[in-house]
């Protein structure tokens, strides 16, 4: 069942909360890209409600068939000319990393009355290959978001390289959680990192420890992809 799963992760979660002598309570984000809607919904028959997704088409032909009540979140890159298509619904955006992407949703969250919640995404080790803001362009794209009346600015988000041993990345985690309280220093007008999205399968519980407010969970809670039928 993989609600067991889910569970174990729950567990270990609060297993490292207390390790680190935190209390707050840490979002498990169930990561539901290549999953079917019938694992989906096996889930949310369980309970869970918070879903990940990384791909446009793909959440736009799951979302009709689940319930309204699920929270979808985007997590992975967003191109402009689809924010569109997931503004009426979509729960939060972890994956804001443009001052244009930005005036997008703006733009599309004003059409649907909405205010879209939304994390800047921080390529906090400089990876070639990752999306994400520099460390440096943080403060600036905060700034502008908190100028826009649809969008709401609620924290950051990133992911750590591949690492075989998660303490490697613990620097990654820590580097998230200072450039925050560096932000919430500054009293930005409408600008709060109240989250930390950092965390994957093999790495959440680092990043717990290191103050993540949500951690991002696919192959631990679901088992490993198939990515053949895409
Ligand atoms: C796929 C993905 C995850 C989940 O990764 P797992 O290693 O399967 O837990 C988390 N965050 C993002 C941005 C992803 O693309």
């Amino acid at each position: 069942m993989l609600i067991d799963s889910y569970n174990l992760v729950k567990t270990r979660v609060q297993e490292a909360l207390r390790r680190s002598g935190r209390e707050e309570d840490v979002l498990i984000l169930a990561v539901s890209k290549t999953r079917t809607v019938e694992e989906i919904r096996e889930l949310y028959d369980a309970g869970v409600r918070d879903f990940g997704e990384n791909y446009v088409q793909e959440l736009m032909a799951k979302q009709p068939l689940l319930p309204s009540d699920i929270r979808w979140h985007m997590i992975g890159h967003l191109q402009r000319n689809k924010v569109k298509y997931i503004a009426p619904f979509i729960y939060m955006i972890h994956s804001v990393d443009t001052a244009s992407l930005a005036d997008t949703i703006e733009k599309e969250a004003a059409k649907c009355g909405r205010v879209i919640p939304v994390l800047i995404e921080v390529n906090v080790a400089g990876e070639e290959s990752k999306y994400g803001v520099s460390p440096e362009e943080v403060p600036a794209l905060a700034a502008q978001i908190g100028r826009l009346q649809h969008v709401s600015m609620k924290g950051l988000m990133t992911s750590a390289p591949l690492a075989d041993d998660p303490e490697e990345v613990r620097p990654v985690f820590r580097k998230l959680r200072q450039i925050g309280v560096d932000m919430n220093l500054e009293n930005v007008n409408n600008v709060r990192v109240d989250v930390l999205s950092m965390g994957m399968s093999n790495d959440f519980e680092v990043a717990v420890e290191e103050g993540a407010g949500c951690v991002r969970i696919g192959t631990t809670i679901f088992g490993p992809r198939d990515y053949s039928g895409r």
